[in-house]
């Protein structure tokens, strides 16, 4: 067993506190910029926020017109401008321990000096940590509200869009339709051919789904086989027909097993938002308009009708 330096209990040492309290000031209110940035970087994670802090300071020291950043994160592009561009640029690639993270470019109308250049280097070496955190929380965040079969957004970004959705119908009064989309029998398809094909069928659906609708639609995949659509600006009569496209679409998939073809159908429930309805109420109803689709035998879609 190895031996634990025992831990000495004595009382406060105050010449040690009192050089810590100073060291505490002197970091706060330090005026060079490196530590004003360093400080103001690491009270936030968000890239955006840090963008900001990082291109104010770097006016204080370097005038510009404009600073661009660009990242491809997580499987979307973050893209961040401030100001309108020069013919001149300066552009970094900012790298971290053989990682990548964006590049940088500043512009403005004349060309910058060598020794300009060299105050931006050492303030982006100053922020290229906070930038690397600020963008592994953007991934892990992504990838807490992302599906990680399908790639599309799962139950917890449904609920967050579905309560997003409700508060903007609230203050603007627009109308919100609900697809839920469930796909017919599928305990039969992995029984008959297996998991494999029962995940790769998952992934084309989603990919129908997500081709049947607009851009301004959410597809989410929020349970096995049942996936749901969000359509802003939408009645329920044409959210039928985005459903009905998606039913068309679905039917087409084939998977090719051997000596049969496997395909599948879809049973669609429509709900549109109705005043004041909390997000749970609205799904509800959705769900009954399924089941009544089931109900009826199957590859069909149902109505929760808002006027009786
Ligand atoms: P219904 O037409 O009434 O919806 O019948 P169903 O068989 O589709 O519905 P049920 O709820 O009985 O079964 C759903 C099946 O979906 C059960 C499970 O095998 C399958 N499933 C759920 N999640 C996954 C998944 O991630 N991968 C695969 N391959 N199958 C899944
Ligand atoms: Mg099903
Ligand atoms: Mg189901």
């Amino acid at each position: 067993m190895k031996n634990i330096p025992s831990i000495a209990k004595t009382g406060p040492q105050p010449q040690k506190l009192a050089a810590l309290r100073q060291a505490h000031r002197d970091w706060n209110e330090s005026p060079d910029v490196l530590s004003r940035l360093t400080r103001r970087l690491s009270t936030t994670l968000s890239l955006e926020h840090q963008l900001a802090i990082l291109a104010e300071e770097v006016a204080n020291v370097v005038p510009f017109d404009a600073l661009n950043y660009r990242h491809h994160i997580g499987g979307t592009e973050f893209v961040y401008a401030s100001g309108m561009g020069g013919p001149h640029s300066c552009d970094y690639r900012l790298n971290l321990e053989g990682e990548h993270y964006g590049t940088l470019s500043l512009r403005r109308r004349q060309r910058f000096t060598e020794q300009e250049l060299e105050g931006i280097e050492l303030m982006l070496s100053a922020t290229i940590c906070p930038v690397r955190n600020a963008c592994k929380f953007i991934a892990i965040e992504q990838a807490a509200l992302t599906d990680s079969l399908t790639g599309v957004p799962n139950k917890r970004a449904m609920e967050q869009s579905l309560q997003q959705a409700c508060q903007l119908s609230d203050r603007h009064g627009d109308q919100y339709s609900l697809i839920l989309c469930d796909l017919d029998h599928f305990k039969a398809v992995n029984d008959n051919y297996g998991h494999v094909v029962g995940d790769h069928l998952l992934k084309l659906a989603a990919r129908e789904l997500e081709r049947a609708v607009r851009t301004s639609d959410s597809v989410f995949r929020f349970g096995g086989e049942e996936f749901a659509v969000l359509l802003p600006h939408t009645a329920e009569q044409d959210a039928r027909d985005v459903a009905d496209r998606i039913r068309r679409n679905i039917a087409t998939i084939v998977v090719n097993c051997g000596d049969t073809n496997v395909s599948v159908t879809a049973s669609c429930g429509v709900a549109m938002r109705l005043v004041d309805e909390t997000s749970d109420q609205w799904v509800t109803r959705a769900d009954e308009a399924l089941y009544r689709a089931k109900d009826h035998g199957r590859d069909c879609t149902r109505v929760f009708a808002s006027i009786c």
